[in-house]
């Protein structure tokens, strides 16, 4: 059967305004880039329906001739999908630190470096940024410095995380003279060590970590040392490899040791730092701040979301969570249908599993355009809603009169859900029956993780049959926080935005200091 189609209908009811963009705002559209699961980022109000990554560390010690900076760039390139803003590397050769950050990715950043020479040295700290503090200035990238009155760079870190308490801290340093550059809770992390350098390296992180509150895990280097330490409950993930007995790499994720050829040794523990001395080059030494301190809290939303599958994390593998997650929704919530799908990328594993815990097949049905990483640059509504269909697409056959469930990670403001289940309707599915692989997300984190306020968080605002109807599915379940549990193997991790009940921090907005 030919069906006509009725162009003239939808351009009536397109409203036809000129395109007065100014040129600031065109550009505006190139800043973001769609990654992972944001599969509707372009416009802001899509952006925010989604957790957003948070930083990416790495750090490289090499007692031998190992091309450090080159090798820092393919690590940081490995841990782009933790932040796409900004990126940078601190190379300390013969005694000197030289640092290089700019805005943009990984690649583009470092493409035309006119004397390469000038940065191989035999250690690195990097840092690729997505804001979650502090405003999006270029002082606020990483990694930080602090100087000599030589005008010497003598100490510089990259950190992953929010500290709770960084404007108490920072009115206490101004207060004692201290000169703050940047307007990130990550610079007072930089003064309070630079502060008491007196005391030693080991020393000087020590007084630190006795005093800031939160989440970091961070690298850093002096002039003849090199070190990462980790807050007391290792909220944010930060591994160790080994490139051989000499050499050795930080990194957020297991990825970054594989795009650098490091077999992954172990996680630096929660209150813990490593480090390296001038008298003894190769070895790498270790101390625990407080062990009656510490705590196993890792963020239990790096498995579900923000970590690569192909990454481990306290030695569990992220892949294997995400399919397990998917085997214990099947289990938690059974259902009668024809086909499963995931919500590319991150919704895709826990499909696999539904599917093999069920035997309802999986099928790749959401194609994503992989080139759509800059905007178009639409005047309506009606074009904005477009545009979602050309960055997701369904194969119809696959779907058209089925039952169809549908897999994804998180719903957090419903926008994008809401959007995905117009997709299917339009494709001619009989029904939808949504499961989402985490717990429903009642609380914002103040934990290095860029979520929405409660206001616009859904599920702090609907129960989950008024957002079954909002959503127009025939079911909706969420996995429990229990099931949750139970595929991770243990509670000994921070469940904050499901439960409100965060390992460190009042739970209450974490005030900046712009
Ligand atoms: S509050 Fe949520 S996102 Fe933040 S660290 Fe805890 S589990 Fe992770």
């Amino acid at each position: 059967m030919i069906r006509s189609i009725k162009i003239k209908s939808t351009l009536e009811k397109i409203e036809m305004k000129s395109l007065d963009i100014h040129k600031s705002e065109y550009l505006k559209q190139f800043e973001t880039q769609t990654y992972g699961r944001n599969l509707f980022r372009t416009q802001e109000e899509e952006r925010l329906d989604a957790p957003n990554e948070e930083c990416g560390i790495f750090g490289m010690y090499s007692d031998g001739d190992l091309d450090t900076f080159s090798l820092s760039q393919f690590g940081l390139f490995a841990l782009q999908h933790r932040g796409q803003e900004a990126c940078g590397i601190s190379v300390l050769k013969d005694g000197k630190i030289t640092n290089m950050k700019d805005e943009g990715l990984v690649l583009d950043v470092y493409k035309e470096i006119a004397d390469p020479e000038t940065f191989m040295g035999n250690s690195a700290i990097g840092h690729t940024r997505y804001t979650t503090a502090g405003d999006k200035k270029k002082y606020n990238f990483q990694p930080f410095f602090a100087k000599n009155e030589y005008d010497q760079i003598i100490l510089s870190i990259a950190h992953n995380g929010n500290l709770t308490n960084a404007k108490e801290l920072k009115a206490q340093l101004e207060a004692e003279g201290v000169v703050f550059r940047a307007t990130s809770d990550s610079e007072v992390i930089l003064r309070l060590i630079q502060k008491n350098l007196d005391l030693g390296l080991r020393g000087a992180i020590k007084a630190t970590m006795e005093k800031i509150e939160g989440a970091y895990s961070v690298v850093g280097m002096t002039r003849n040392k090199f070190f990462a330490f980790r807050d007391f409950n290792g909220i944010r993930p930060l591994v160790l490899g080994a490139i051989n007995e000499n050499s050795y790499v930080v990194a957020s994720e297991s990825v970054a040791l594989d795009a650098v050829g490091a077999q992954y040794v172990r996680d630096i523990l929660p209150g813990e730092i490593i480090y390296t001395n001038e008298n003894e080059p190769g070895k790498l030494h270790s101390i625990m701040v407080d062990e009656a301190k510490a705590k196993q809290r890792i963020c239990s939303f790096e498995y579900i979301y923000f970590a690569r599958p192909d990454s481990s994390l306290e030695n569990i593998n992220v892949y294997e969570i995400r399919e397990k997650s998917g085997e214990k929704i099947w289990e938690q919530a059974p259902v009668e249908a024809d086909v499963v799908i995931g919500v590319p990328d991150s919704g895709v594993p826990a499909a696999i599993g539904f599917s093999k815990a069920s035997g309802i097949p999986f099928r790749p049905v959401l194609i994503k355009n992989r080139y759509i990483g800059r905007s178009f640059i639409v005047p309506t509504q009606e074009m904005r809603e477009r545009v979602v269909n050309l960055k997701l697409n369904p194969i119809i056959s696959e779907i058209k009169d089925k039952r169809v469930v549908i897999i994804d990670d998180s719903i957090v403001r419903g926008t994008t859900s809401k959007r995905l289940v117009k997709i299917l309707k339009d494709a001619g599915v009989k029904e939808i029956h949504f499961r989402s692989v985490s717990p429903p997300i009642i609380a914002p984190c103040y934990l290095g993780i860029d979520t929405p306020s409660k206001d616009d968080l859904i599920s702090a605002n609907m129960t989950t049959e008024e957002l079954r109807d909002y959503l127009g599915v025939d079911s909706l379940e969420f996995l429990s926080t229990e099931n949750l549990k139970v595929i991770l193997g243990s509670a000994n991790h921070c469940f904050g935005c499901f439960t409100e009940e965060y390992p460190v921090g009042k739970g209450e907005e974490v005030e900046l200091f712009n």
